[in-house]
């Protein structure tokens, strides 16, 4: 039994780890080649309570701890890293930002049914021209009486085409910049929408993708998240704890690749032994367990430290920027460990390396870490 881990999250894992062993991971290879969502997988992770994982039971969740939802989140990234960003979409993102800042007639219209996993939810901050740089959206919001008229384009909104509601980014005055952006609840039904699947991931392909452009789309202002203009530091927030998740979804996918790594090299037989006698190839499964027990470590570090209502912004960006790296790093290794056979499409390994390449771009990319990182330590050192 891990130490460090309560009754509670043993029985997190190892509940999750049989579903995913049992429904997800079957169904990984096929959503991937078809690019498509796997809505088995989704009603799965639903009944499991997954969707609402650490919501108050009043809201209809299943209530947790950040802690157990990294526990939960990893063992779902382990049996498929696609519907792991599916579910990270809607439950860190688009629900809890309804959540933590909604009004309360906004959590009970929208929390209850998105945490039940009947309604999913996406979250459309990145636009064509600002990514990292998030503060210089270009989607307008303007106010005429009881509506706020938006106009502009979202990329690369995560559940974007299957949500039933997306919190959405824009701004009402561009000369404020940060100041002006505010967050919208958007019914999938509003008219001036128009959503487009976007086509041609080099991973994830099982989670989808969409475009989302809005021509005066009219929001009722009752819609409105939260203060006008505080949008931007809605969406830091909700950022800042998410990359916890995301640094899980990053152990999960190490841990499959390195699985699959580990039972391989026992199998295949070079110079009249397995490949695991081979001290190169230890040398490779080592650096891969440390790699992942560092992750994994620094992940359970930062959200005990969000449980606890400790700051944990540090701590959160270096679990990502770690994990993410790491993972990539794993992920390439279990390819080379495994020749030829990795480079085809019958190996999950090849599926872990095109999944793990995303996860030092989306949720801030490992250069943003770096900056959020360096901007802590810098002041701490001051001199
Ligand atoms: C599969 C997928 C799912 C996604 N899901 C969502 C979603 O659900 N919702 C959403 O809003 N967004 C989503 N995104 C968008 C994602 O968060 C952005 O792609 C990411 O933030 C990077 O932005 P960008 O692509 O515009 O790159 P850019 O910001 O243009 O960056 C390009 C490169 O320049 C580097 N760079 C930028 N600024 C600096 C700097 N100051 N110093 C050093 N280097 C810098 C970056 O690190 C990067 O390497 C998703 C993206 C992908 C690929």
């Amino acid at each position: 039994m891990d130490p460090l881990m309560s009754e509670d999250e043993l029985m997190i894992q190892s509940t999750v780890r049989e579903f995913a062993d049992r429904d997800l991971k079957p169904r990984a290879r096929e959503s991937d080649e078809k690019e498509e969502f796997c809505w088995e997988s989704w009603k799965g992770m639903s009944d499991l309570g997954l969707s609402g994982i650490g919501i108050d039971p009043a809201f209809g969740g299943g209530g947790g701890t950040h802690r157990q939802m990294v526990v939960a989140i990893e063992e779902v990234s382990r049996g498929d890293a696609s519907a792991a960003v599916s579910l990270i979409a809607h439950r860190c993102l688009g629900l809890q930002t309804i959540y933590q800042f909604g009004s309360e007639e906004q959590k009970s219209r929208y929390v209850p049914l998105a945490a039940k996993g009947e309604q999913i939810m996406a979250w459309a901050l990145t636009e064509p021209g600002s990514g990292s740089d998030a503060a210089a959206l270009q989607t307008s919001a303007v106010r005429r009486n009881d509506s706020y008229y938006l106009n502009g384009t979202k990329v690369f909104t995560t559940n974007g085409d299957i949500a039933d509601g997306i919190v959405v980014f824009a701004s009402h005055d561009r000369e404020l910049k940060h100041r002006g952006i505010s967050a919208f609840i958007v019914d999938r039904s509003t008219s001036g929408l128009r959503i487009n699947k976007q086509h041609g991931k080099m991973g994830m392909r099982g989670s989808t993708t969409a475009e989302i452009s809005f021509e005066n789309a009219k929001i009722p202002v009752e819609n409105l998240i939260g203060v006008e203009g505080s949008g931007f530091s809605y969406a830091m927030d909700i950022l800042d704890s998410s990359r916890i998740v995301i640094a899980a979804q990053c152990v999960g996918i190490a841990q499959a690749a390195f699985e699959s790594a580990v039972r391989y090299a026992q199998q295949r037989q070079t110079f009249g032994r397995p490949i695991s006698d081979h001290q190169a190839i230890q040398f490779a499964l080592a650096d891969m367990a440390t790699d992942i027990f560092a992750s994994r470590s620094m992940t359970l570090l930062a959200a005990t430290l969000e449980d606890q209502g400790s700051p944990y912004l540090e701590e959160a960006a270096m679990a990502k920027l770690y994990a993410s790296e790491a993972c990539f790093r794993v992920a390439t290794k279990a390819v080379q460990i495994h020749g030829g056979y990795g480079y085809f499409k019958e190996s999950d390994v090849e599926r872990y390396f095109r999944d793990a390449r995303v996860t030092s771009i989306y949720e801030g990319t490992s250069e943003v870490q770096r900056i959020v990182i360096g901007r802590q330590v810098v002041e701490r050192y001051r001199v």
